[in-house]
């Protein structure tokens, strides 16, 4: 059997299994062939790039299915359209494509691994936002909001790396899921992104599953509580909301720094707090700056966190950096030399999200090579990550997040509009790119279909508001944190 008796046992099937016309199938599939089959991928070309885009959203899938029912086993579909060159000059590309593609997928499904609890039971955690065991999400009433970050493994005290600057956070953390609601209430936890302060919030709520099963815990992410709130509030449910957080035994809110500035988000929060304070419940929340620099947080609140036990994290220095590499090196199995260690510790240095990514690119580099870890495959990783990061801040990104801001729909942002709303909202998404990027005004200019000259009187006219409004400059320094945040 040969590509093209597979290939006529699919055709046959599509007409005859899944019911498509004569006219459908000679349609898309005259012009296409089987041209390779290897253990894991079965490579077609079509003759045109419309129909390969055709064929892969709609098509492929059904193949993939009858393939499988022929061969016995599964493979990739991959489509190639031969309309600029040949199918023999793009085969290796796209097969090197795939298998980073697949590689990559692996080690995401690796790190959703099986987690082994106390009881020697494992269950598997294949949800994608594992971070909870199955044994704790049993045993107590922990609700957690639904957009959990997708790369949380477990994340748990145990492997938390302490150095220098970040020991104070990690006991503070440490001894209120100890002794919840005693030693330190509120506990604010603060520092810049990917420095883990998400990863302690989930390492405490996981402790306190684990020791209270009685316990209801709540963990939710600023933004979320916001959404919720304005939800509750469009649905006439507020007293379902409220009661579903002052019952919380402990409230742990992630990025707070999101109610910051919207008045009714703020006082709902502030009445939850204080009942909850008053009940002597754990209040536990995040942000990327301390309280006195949020600038739009109502005082009070800023008072009541500064009340509280306020503990920060600072960037990681070269000694904690080199340990982390390690410490996730030997949590993802890589045997990684001393020297590249050291070398990605200078390089890799404001995120520890970061150094994940590094290291899981390298893996990738090195498994595509077929070799052990070398410096060069840290050197191509280093230089891939720093430059993502200078591309990060994308005008999609930040015309997105004024449009929440302001509530104007992000057509209406780059749209023909000029009323005064949208026309102020789409002023300061080009500030803002003016001054956190480093696109020039003809490209900005293109995003927001207006030529250059508009994009610097734009800018210029938010500068001089901001230069004479404080309570305007606050309000643009928290958004324009707010969108550095959002690039990690
Ligand atoms: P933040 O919430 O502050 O933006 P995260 O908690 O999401 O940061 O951390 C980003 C990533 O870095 C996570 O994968 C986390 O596990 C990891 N990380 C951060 N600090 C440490 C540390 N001290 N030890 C081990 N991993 C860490
Ligand atoms: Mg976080």
């Amino acid at each position: 059997m040969n590509e093209r008796d597979i290939w006529s046992m699919v055709l046959e099937r599509l007409e005859k299994v899944h019911g498509f016309s004569a006219i459908t199938v000679s349609l898309w599939f005259d012009s296409m062939a089987m041209e390779k089959l290897t253990p894991d991928a079965a490579y077609f070309s079509t003759d045109n790039d419309l129909k390969k885009n055709i064929i892969e959203s709609k098509y492929a899938p059904i193949i993939k299915e009858d393939l499988k029912e022929i061969l016995g086993f599964d493979v990739d579909v991959v489509v190639i359209s031969t309309e600029k060159a040949a199918f023999s000059q793009q085969f290796e590309e796209a097969e090197r494509r795939r298998q980073s593609k697949k590689l990559e997928e692996t080690v995401e499904k690796l790190d959703a691994k099986q987690v082994k609890t106390d009881d020697g039971e494992s269950y598997a955690e294949a949800d994608g936002c594992g971070f909870m065991d199955s044994a704790a999400k049993r045993s107590s009433n922990v609700f957690i909001s639904p957009s959990l970050p997708d790369y949380s493994p477990t994340y748990t005290f145990d492997n938390f790396v302490v150095g220098n600057s970040n020991s104070l956070a990690y006991k503070m953390a440490l001894a209120v899921a100890e002794r919840p609601a005693v030693v330190a209430n509120p506990l604010f936890l603060h520092g810049l992104p990917g420095l883990g302060k998400t990863h302690l919030l989930y390492a405490i709520t996981r402790k306190i599953a684990l020791d209270h099963p009685e316990f209801s815990i709540i963990y939710t992410k600023g933004e979320d509580f916001t959404n919720e709130l304005v939800e509750a509030l469009a649905n006439k449910t507020p007293i379902l909301f409220r009661e579903k957080y002052r019952n919380a035994d402990v409230l742990l809110i992630d990025d707070i720094q999101f109610i910051a500035g919207k008045e009714s988000i703020q006082e709902e929060f502030f009445h939850t707090y204080e009942a909850l304070f008053e009940a002597g419940k754990q209040i536990i929340v995040t942000s990327d700056r301390p309280p006195k620099d949020i600038k739009t947080l109502a005082d009070r609140l800023r008072s009541r966190f500064e009340h509280g036990i306020i503990a920060d994290i600072q960037p990681p220095d070269l000694e904690l950096r080199a340990a982390i590499f390690k410490r996730k090196a030997r949590d993802l199995d890589m045997n990684v030399p001393n020297d590249v260690i050291m070398y990605l510790a200078e390089n890799i240095t404001d995120n520890i999200r970061q150094i994940e990514g590094a290291l899981k690119k390298i893996r990738a580099l090195a498994f595509l090579d077929g070799t052990d870890i070398t410096m060069e495959h840290a050197k191509i990783a280093v230089n891939d990550i720093l430059t993502a990061k200078a591309n990060a801040i994308s005008p999609e990104k930040v015309i997105s997040y004024v449009s929440q801001v302001y509530d104007i729909p992000f057509e209406d942002i780059v749209g023909k509009r000029r009323t005064d709303s949208v026309a102020f909202a789409r002023q300061v998404a080009i500030y803002i790119l003016r001054e956190l990027t480093d696109l020039s005004t003809i490209t900005i200019g293109k995003v927001f279909n207006r030529d250059y000259s508009t994009i610097i009187s734009s800018s210029e006219k938010i500068k001089r508001l901001r230069e004479s409004d404080p309570a305007f400059e606050a309000k643009l320094d928290d958004m324009m944190k707010d969108v550095k945040s959002l690039m990690y």
